[in-house]
């Protein structure tokens, strides 16, 4: 939905006819009351009044007319105002019909041609304005230069025009156009500094939405920082922005970003290392995969943001208040110069979750170095930053219910869901490579027994240990999960029959020998299978009739599962 002005130039022109209807109405007060000061009496003032006033309101109606239909046919609001803007040269004609009779240039409504700019010059635009003060501009010196004064008096009723000396109408036109200009410049400035209010609070309720689609999208910090570098950068008018991330007294990442990406960004970042006390040494060859904007990052940073003994990232944090820095010292404030190199007036903004502390936010506006930065700009980029680092720490929160949902309590191993997640990540995988993926299910031995003689918690430290020894001596690549009770299960990705046979022996083994209140053994059954096809029921329901085997030869041993058949492709099956 596109946002909305605040005030529309459709208001704003209503307004302005308020201002005209308020200078008639003072004209015709004062014709009425002070006729002979004023040189105009209440007769010669309403008709050109009334005049005036039909052609406001008939400029009003045609213009609602236009907008109307211009809204029936495109279902938006038509481009209004345009004739109403055309009025000006009539409120001109007004003001000078006025003027000319009641004295010209020393008439007691000359002032009202001011009035009339600055209302214009607020209410339409700055450069309406202007184009106001041009037209009344020419207006006046061509009744003045071609000695118009005295014929148009004598026309509408009155000989008392004062005729200005050139040097007096100089003087008089450039007091006019320093009103004019100064107007028009306050103007623009005030309508600038709203422009970018209005575009920063947009960026806000923007980012707001793009950081809750990050985190359903589960991008973590590096979504939420992408998110939150790009809505800075142009809102701000930043020529750099960075993020460095502190998770439990540690940088986890610290990333700068420019405005738009750099020709070399898809080579990578620069990265350096921070060692305690500070960067140390440059690498270039460990930068990580480039992302667009992302033109410097620090790399395997050690320590926390306290260690960096940086001053101002420290006062940011201790007064959690952004602090504004107009140089980086490649000294005190070696950490922020590394990720922002010759960075001038820098906002270094503290980022907090409530009282966990999430980092820095580095927002760089550039040269010249005492450029202004405007307090209202310190607290915007404030709220920015608290709303990263919400979303940040609703992102952890996230991942941490998610890791408790995916894992089994006792033993802290993947629990049966996880497992199922797994194994048809590695049958999708085995499918698109061809390779073997085998699936080996164990099951203590006799452990009722083990419940039954020393009780329930030492079972379940028991099964704490058997867990311990198995994630211990499995390959990185494999994955060991509690299937259920006294059940485990491994999924061993590239790896065919007697290769999972060598692993379950050796956990076997392990297990064994674990330190247990009483020795415990494990009866295993092993599946494999490979290609297209493959189903991860078929597979388990395999490696289960292997773990019977097991369990009937005498328990305490392994049991290769014949290949399991895949099913034929629906194709070939024809
Ligand atoms: P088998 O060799 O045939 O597998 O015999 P078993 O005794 O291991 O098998 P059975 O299925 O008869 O018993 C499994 C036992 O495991 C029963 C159950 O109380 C126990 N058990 C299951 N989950 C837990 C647990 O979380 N903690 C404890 N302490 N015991 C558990
Ligand atoms: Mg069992
Ligand atoms: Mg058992």
């Amino acid at each position: 939905m596109a946002p909305r002005q605040h005030t529309s130039l459709d208001q704003r022109l209503g307004a302005l006819q308020l201002v005209r209807v308020a200078v008639v109405m003072l004209v015709l007060a004062s014709a009425a009351g002070v006729p002979r000061q004023l040189g105009l009496s209440l007769g010669q003032v309403l008709p050109l009044s009334l005049a005036y006033l039909a052609s406001c309101l008939l400029g009003q109606v045609v213009d609602t007319l236009r907008s109307r239909s211009a809204q029936g046919a495109t279902g938006r609001r038509g481009p209004s105002a345009s004739f109403r803007q055309m009025l000006l040269p009539v409120d001109s004609f007004y003001l000078a019909a006025l003027t000319l009779p009641s004295g010209g240039a020393q008439s007691d409504f000359v002032w009202l041609f001011t009035v009339e700019l600055i209302a214009v010059t607020l209410l339409a635009s700055p450069r309406t304005g202007v184009r106001l003060a041009m037209c009344d501009t020419v207006l006046l010196l061509a009744i003045t230069a071609l000695r118009l004064g005295a014929p148009l008096g004598q026309l509408l009723g009155t000989a008392s025009v004062y005729t200005p000396s050139p040097g007096e109408v100089v003087v008089r036109t450039a007091g006019f156009w320093a009103v004019a200009l100064c107007t028009a410049y306050f103007s623009a400035l005030s309508e600038r500094d709203l422009r970018r209010s209005k575009g920063q609070l947009d960026a806000l309720s923007q980012m707001a939405a793009e950081m809750e689609e990050a985190m359903e999208g589960g991008s973590g910090a590096e979504g939420i920082e992408a998110v939150l570098l790009r809505s800075v950068l142009a809102p701000f008018g930043l020529a750099r922005a960075a993020v460095i991330w502190e998770r439990k007294a540690r940088v986890t990442a610290a990333r700068a970003w420019a405005q738009a990406p750099t020709a070399d960004a898809t080579a990578g970042p620069p990265g350096t290392h921070w060692q305690d006390g500070g960067p140390d040494v440059t690498d270039t060859s460990a930068a990580p995969p480039a992302t667009p904007g992302v033109v410097s990052a620090v790399e395997d940073v050690r320590v926390g943001l306290d260690a960096l003994e940086c001053p101002v990232a420290k006062r940011a944090l201790r007064d959690n208040q952004a602090v504004l820095v107009r140089a980086l010292s490649a000294v005190t404030d070696r950490a922020l110069d590394d990720l922002l190199p010759d960075a001038t007036n820098v906002v270094v903004v503290p980022l907090r979750a409530g009282l966990e502390r999430q980092g820095l936010l580095l927002a760089e506006s550039g040269p010249p170095v005492r450029r202004r930065v405007s307090r209202r700009s310190l607290d915007m980029l404030m709220r920015f930053g608290a709303h990263a680092a919400l979303a940040l720490s609703n992102a952890d929160l996230r991942k941490e219910v998610d890791k408790l949902a995916a894992s089994d309590s006792l033993t802290g191993l993947p629990n049966r869901r996880a497992l199922m997640t797994d194994l048809s990540r590695e049958i999708a995988r085995s499918a698109r490579s061809g390779q073997p993926l085998s699936l080996a299910v164990i099951d203590v031995d006799h452990f009722k027994r083990v419940n039954d003689t020393f009780g329930h918690l030492a079972g379940d430290e028991v099964l704490r240990e058997v867990a311990a020894a198995m994630a211990a001596n499995v390959r990185d690549v494999d994955v060991v999960a509690r299937y259920g009770g006294e059940e485990f299960a491994i999924v061993l990705p590239n790896c065919a029959g007697e290769g999972a046979l060598t692993v379950v022996e050796r956990v076997r083994a392990a297990v064994a020998a674990a330190h247990t209140v009483t020795a415990v053994t494990v009866s295993a059954g092993i599946a494999t299978a490979s290609g297209p096809g493959l189903d991860g029921e078929r597979l388990l329901g395999a490696a289960d009739a292997a773990l019977y085997a097991s369990k009937n030869a005498g328990r305490d041993r392994a049991t290769l599962a014949p290949p399991v058949a895949v099913r034929a492709p629906a194709a070939l099956k024809a």
